[in-house]
C-alpha cells in the first residue's frame, strides 16, 4: 500500500493587547469579562460616513512580532479590503492586507521531542482587524457582540514546512511564548485571543508535489491542534487508500465526537474580491522606525537559553524552564545580579519555589519571595548558618509571609547547632540511653547509625550541622570498639 506523508501550513491569528482597537478609539476589552456590545464606536459597526484611522501602537506591536519572527519588514504596506457578507462583519468587509504584507520571510526554529532543531519558514504576518462574535443559541437564534469587531489581529502564515501534529504543537506553542515575551498577547487560548488553523494535506512519500489541503477552523488549544490534524492525517489517509479524492474544504472540529466535519468548500482568493482599501493611504514605514522598534525587543527565548548554557553552564532543560516565561527570566537574572551562584538559584527556583508557586497557583509576579531574598537564604545554607532541610522550610514561611529569611531563622531560633560542645553532649547522651543498638552496631549491624542520626537529629529539631553530627558520631562509636 501506498505510504503517505502529511504536509501542514499553521495560519495563527493572534489579538494585539492594544488600548484601543485597529482603525477606531472604541476601546479593546476582554471578551469574556465584559458586557456585550459596549465597546463599539461607529466605525466597528460600519456606519455611513465612519472613516478608519490607523493605530500606530498596533502597527508597532505587529512590528515586533514580525521582527521576532525573523521577517523582513515591507517599507511599503497596503490595507486591502476583503469582501463577504457575515452577521459577525457590519462592514460587509474586513480590512486585511493582501499583496503586500507588514512582514514575509521569516523563520523560526522549534525544539522537537527527538531534541533535534527543525526550522519553520514563515510566509507572512499581516495586519487586520477582527470581526465580532456570534454565540448559537438552541433555540436556533444567535446573538451578536461587536465588542470584538475591530480589534486588532494578526495572521502569522506559515510555510508547508511542518510534518506531524506535534512540531504543529511545538511551533504554535512557540509563537504562543514569543507573543507572551512581547507583551503583545495574553495567549488566552480559551478567550480566543489566540487561534489556530493547520491546513493538512497528505502526499506519497517520496512525492515533490503537494496534495489536496483541508483547513481545520476554530482549535482552541494545544491538544485540539494535535489530535484535530492527527485525525485529519488518518481520514485523508483513508479516503486516498480506498480510491477517493480529498476535498478541498474547511472542517471543523468536533470535541465530544472528537472528528473533524466538513463545514464549506473552500473559498478562492477570488471570492474576497480583494482590492486596496480606498480610506487608507499606503502606510510607509521608514528604516530608523523599524530598527527602534527592533531595539526595543527584549532578549527572546532561544537567546537566553542559549546564554544561561554558555554563561551560566546550565543544562538545556534547566535554561528552557526558566526561559519559558520572560517573568521567570527575569526573576532569574535579578538573583545572579544580586549575587547569587548560578545554578544555586536555578535549583532552588525550579525545585522549590516553582513548587510552592503551583501549591499556590501563583505565578512569579505575585509572589512575595524576592529575587534578593531568595539569594540571602542560599547565604545562610552556604555559610552553614541553617542545613538545607531548614531552609525548605524557611522558604515556605518566606513564600506564605513576605518575611525575609534572616529574620525568621532568627525569631524561630532555627540556626544550625555548630557547636562542638553542645553536639558531643547530645551524641554521648543518645548512645548511653541506648545501649543496646550501640551493642548490635558493634556487632555488625551497621545500619543502625542512621538510627544514631535520626535521635541527634530530632533532639535538636533537625537543627544540627549534618556534617558535624556524622564525624563526632563516627569518632564516639569508634571509641566505643
Ligand atoms: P489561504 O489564504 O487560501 O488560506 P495560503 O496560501 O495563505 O492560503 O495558505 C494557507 C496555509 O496553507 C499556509 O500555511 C500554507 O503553507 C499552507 N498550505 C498551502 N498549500 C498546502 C498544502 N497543499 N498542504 C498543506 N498546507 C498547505
Ligand atoms: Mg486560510
Amino acid at each position: 500500500m501506498t505510504e503517505y506523508e502529511p504536509v501542514i501550513g499553521l495560519e495563527m491569528h493572534a489579538e494585539l493587547m492594544t488600548e484601543s482597537k485597529m482603525f477606531s478609539k472604541a476601546k479593546v476589552v476582554d471578551s469574556v469579562e465584559a458586557a456585550p456590545n459596549t465597546a463599539v464606536s461607529p466605525l466597528c459597526l460600519g456606519m455611513p460616513g465612519t472613516l478608519p484611522v490607523i493605530n500606530e501602537k498596533a502597527v508597532e506591536y505587529a512590528t515586533r512580532v514580525a521582527l521576532a519572527l525573523n521577517c523582513e519588514i515591507n517599507h511599503h504596506n497596503i490595507f486591502a479590503r476583503k469582501n463577504y457578507f457575515y452577521p459577525d462583519l457590519p462592514k460587509g468587509y474586513q480590512i486585511s492586507q493582501y499583496e503586500q504584507p507588514l512582514g514575509v520571510n521569516g523563520w523560526l526554529d522549534i525544539e522537537l521531542e527527538s531534541g533535534e532543531t527543525k526550522r519553520i519558514g514563515i510566509r507572512r504576518v499581516h495586519m487586520e482587524e477582527d470581526t465580532g462574535k456570534l454565540t448559537h443559541q438552541d433555540d436556533g437564534t444567535s446573538l451578536v457582540d461587536y465588542n470584538r469587531a475591530g480589534v486588532p489581529l494578526l495572521e502569522i502564515v506559515t510555510e508547508p514546512d511542518i510534518r506531524s501534529g506535534e512540531e504543529a504543537r511545538a511551533y504554535a506553542m512557540k509563537v504562543r511564548q514569543i507573543l507572551r515575551y512581547l507583551g503583545v498577547n495574553s495567549g488566552d487560548m480559551e478567550k480566543g485571543v489566540l487561534r489556530v488553523e493547520p491546513n493538512i494535506s497528505i502526499r506519497p512519500v517520496g512525492s515533490t508535489e503537494f496534495g489536496t489541503r483541508t483547513e481545520l477552523k476554530n482549535l482552541n488549544s494545544f491538544r485540539v491542534l494535535a489530535d484535530g490534524t492527527a485525525f485529519e492525517i488518518a481520514r485523508q489517509t483513508a479516503v486516498l487508500q480506498s480510491g477517493g479524492k480529498v476535498v478541498q474544504e474547511t472542517r471543523g472540529w468536533h470535541d465530544t465526537r472528537r472528528e473533524t466535519f466538513s463545514q464549506r468548500t473552500k473559498e478562492e482568493a477570488e471570492d474576497y474580491r480583494y482590492f486596496p482599501e480606498p480610506d487608507l493611504p499606503p502606510l510607509h514605514l521608514d528604516d530608523a522606525w523599524i530598527e527602534a522598534v527592533r531595539a526595543s525587543l527584549p532578549e527572546l527565548p532561544d537567546v537566553k537559553v542559549a546564554r544561561y548554557m554558555a554563561d551560566y553552564e546550565l543544562s538545556e532543560y534547566d535554561s528552557r524552564v526558566l526561559s519559558e516565561e520572560r517573568a521567570v527570566g527575569e526573576w532569574f537574572d535579578t538573583a545572579v545580579t544580586a549575587g547569587g551562584i548560578p545554578k544555586s538559584v536555578a535549583n532552588w527556583m525550579i525545585n522549590e519555589l516553582f513548587r510552592l508557586m503551583n501549591e499556590a497557583k501563583l505565578s512569579i509576579d505575585a509572589i512575595q519571595v524576592t529575587p534578593a531574598a531568595l539569594v540571602e537564604l542560599i547565604g545562610l545554607v552556604d555559610k552553614q548558618t541553617i542545613n538545607n532541610n531548614t531552609a525548605k522550610d524557611v522558604l515556605a514561611e518566606m513564600f506564605t509571609s513576605g518575611t525575609a529569611p534572616t529574620q525568621i531563622v532568627e525569631a524561630k531560633r532555627l540556626a544550625q547547632i555548630s557547636d562542638n560542645a553542645a553536639l558531643q553532649a547530645i551524641i554521648d547522651q543518645i548512645l548511653d540511653d541506648n545501649a543496646e543498638q550501640v551493642a548490635r552496631y558493634l556487632e555488625g549491624q551497621e545500619k543502625l547509625r542512621g538510627f544514631f542520626v535520626g535521635q541527634v537529629m530530632r533532639q535538636t529539631k533537625g537543627k544540627a550541622n549534618p556534617g558535624l553530627v556524622n564525624q563526632l558520631l563516627d569518632s564516639a562509636l569508634d571509641a566505643k570498639k
